[in-house]
């Protein structure tokens, strides 16, 4: 069991299709003692019955556009676990104009401020909230798009934001090493998620993904759970500051195969 004796703060589960349902269900494999984060009531709901699946009761409201509400998310989980092995990071946002159209025309200050801040300053403002209480080798960990490196029609300010998060990945790596945290991010390839659904044409984006990946196919949650169970475990110490693709080799194919043979 990679996990085993570790205990992992997991937020931004909204439901079962979210990303990090697949992490948590893979670290739970894995042997992790599991805590979670929602972000507000509308969502406890959900996560209740799939928290309680990956053996947790620890359940945490934590909108991470607020700092008082960050605060007082860590002063809660500090009554159940004083200690902890690492959280991960599965929180986007964009408001749904700036994510359809061209991006010069759509892009706004405002639009730009609320990408950047809840999808790349939040894993900053945790991992601050966080350090106090972290174990020796502990680790942290993100989730990033293709949008960071590539331009992808619709993305928009979201590809900005990511680039910030890489960024910002690999920042806390440096600044944190030294207390041997490792910081990492994945980057996932697209999946139908409630997130997702906010980019216009996602769809479009699923079937392109798939003719063009060199595995034929897009990636399921699961594939990014044990990946980040991985990367979040003793087996990866050597890792940190680290973007790992986990998107059927996607990224690594400028030109599909069946694009220039002739049958
Ligand atoms: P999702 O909708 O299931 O999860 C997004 C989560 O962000 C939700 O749980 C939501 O509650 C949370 N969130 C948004 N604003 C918040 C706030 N102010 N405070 C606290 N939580 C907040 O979608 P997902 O696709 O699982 O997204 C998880 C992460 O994976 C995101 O960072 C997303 O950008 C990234 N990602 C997704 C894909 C994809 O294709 N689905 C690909 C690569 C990366």
């Amino acid at each position: 069991m990679l996990l085993k004796n570790k205990k992992i703060l997991i937020t931004g589960l909204a439901n079962k299709y979210s990303i990090a349902s697949g992490i948590a269900a893979s670290m739970y494999r894995e042997g992790a003692k599991l805590a979670f984060t929602y972000q507000n009531e509308r969502l406890l709901k959900n996560l209740k019955p799939l928290a309680k699946e990956y053996g947790s009761d620890i359940l945490i409201e934590c909108d991470v556009a607020s700092d008082e509400s960050i605060e007082k998310a860590f002063k809660e989980l500090s009554k159940k676990w004083n200690a902890f092995d690492g959280f991960v990071h599965s929180i986007g946002f964009a408001p749904s104009d700036q994510l359809e159209g061209n991006f010069v025309d759509v892009t706004t200050r405002e639009g730009f401020k609320i990408a950047h801040d809840i999808s790349s300053y939040s894993f900053t403002a945790l991992a601050k909230a966080s350090k106090p209480m972290l174990n020796d080798s502990s680790a942290l960990l993100t989730l990033t798009y293709l949008g960071a490196v590539q331009t992808i029609p619709n993305y928009n300010v979201m590809g900005l934001a990511k680039a910030s998060l890489e960024a910002n990945t690999r920042f806390l790596a440096a600044s944190m090493g030294s207390d041997n945290v490792r910081v990492n991010a994945i980057s996932a390839g697209p999946i139908k998620t409630l997130a997702a659904s906010g980019v216009k044409n996602f769809r479009k984006m699923l079937t392109q993904h798939s003719s063009r990946a060199p595995l034929g196919r897009t990636v399921t949650t699961e594939e990014v759970g044990n990946v980040a169970a991985f990367l979040c475990s003793d087996y990866a110490s050597g890792i940190t500051g680290e973007i790992t693709y986990v998107d059927a080799g996607f990224n690594t194919a400028a030109m599909p195969l069946t694009e220039i043979t002739d049958n």
